[in-house]
């Protein structure tokens, strides 16, 4: 494990933009995340940020009779959404932020270019992908991973509803404790539900550590990128 890693890409479930178990946004959850990301990004560290679509369109949840590719498409119009909007929410923080998108989309955001995202980060600005892979049967998770990759980050760090990998469903098993560290095998042949395979996968081919911890406290994301103990480390072990 490095002493402290330098670039996260991080991957920020749409839930984080809403009230608990509600949809849309709420202004105290944008603030909270907000001011946890500004922190993180002020402790001296890099981010890029692949954010979800969850708390506005979910393809497989949306219960609608029509074809795949449309619903995803529909969910990964969603995601630019939720980042032109906790773009402006960093904004207001005094956070400096560039915004690339999967596919054309007008004056909206910027097409993901290596390049591009790479002077972003020189500028001193915090980097968000919005549009996911850009392609229909794939999930933000996986974008995450292939940003990671792309940006040439040295952790993915997951930012979701739960503080990390348990034992068992902590949702469902009051006594499952956290795991402090796990392997990518073990979640691909326990088939653990925290991340889409595919990008537990890729992540393990490119030996790329991952780190699982919630959305929700305050010093979790700048004490994850410290290398402190927080959430779930998921490396090959
Ligand atoms: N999506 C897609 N391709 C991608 C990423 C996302 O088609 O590369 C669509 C898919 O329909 C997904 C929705 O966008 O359900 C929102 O993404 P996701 O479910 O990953 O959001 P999260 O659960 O992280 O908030």
């Amino acid at each position: 494990m490095p002493a402290s890693y330098t670039r996260a890409l991080c991957k920020i479930s749409g839930e984080a933009l809403c009230s608990p178990h509600q949809q849309g946004y709420d202004q105290k959850s944008l603030a909270a995340l907000t001011s946890a990301l500004a922190a993180a990004k002020n402790s001296g560290k890099e981010l890029g940020l692949v954010i979800g679509a969850g708390n506005l369109f979910r393809a497989k949840d949306a219960g609608l009779d029509y074809s795949r590719t449309t619903l995803d498409e529909v969910g990964m119009l969603a995601t630019i959404m939720n980042g032109k909007l906790l773009s402006a929410a960093l904004q207001k923080e005094g956070i400096k932020t560039a915004l690339f998108n999967a596919f054309p989309c007008g004056g909206l955001a910027d097409v993901f270019s290596e390049q591009q995202v790479e002077k972003a980060f020189e500028e001193g600005a915090l980097v968000l992908f919005t549009g996911g892979t850009g392609h229909p049967f794939f999930t933000t998770d996986t974008a995450a991973a292939l940003r990671a990759l792309q940006i040439g980050a040295d952790v993915l760090v997951k930012l979701t509803t739960v503080e990390g990998i348990y034992t068992n469903d902590p949702k469902q098993d009051p006594k499952a404790t956290r795991k402090k560290t796990i392997s990518y095998r073990k979640i691909i042949e326990d088939r653990l539900g925290v991340m889409d395979l595919e990008a537990v996968i890729l992540c393990e081919k490119h030996r790329l550590p991952i780190i699982v911890t919630h959305f929700a406290d305050q010093t979790h994301l700048t004490t994850a990128l410290s290398s402190g103990e927080v959430g779930t480390l998921v490396t090959e072990e």
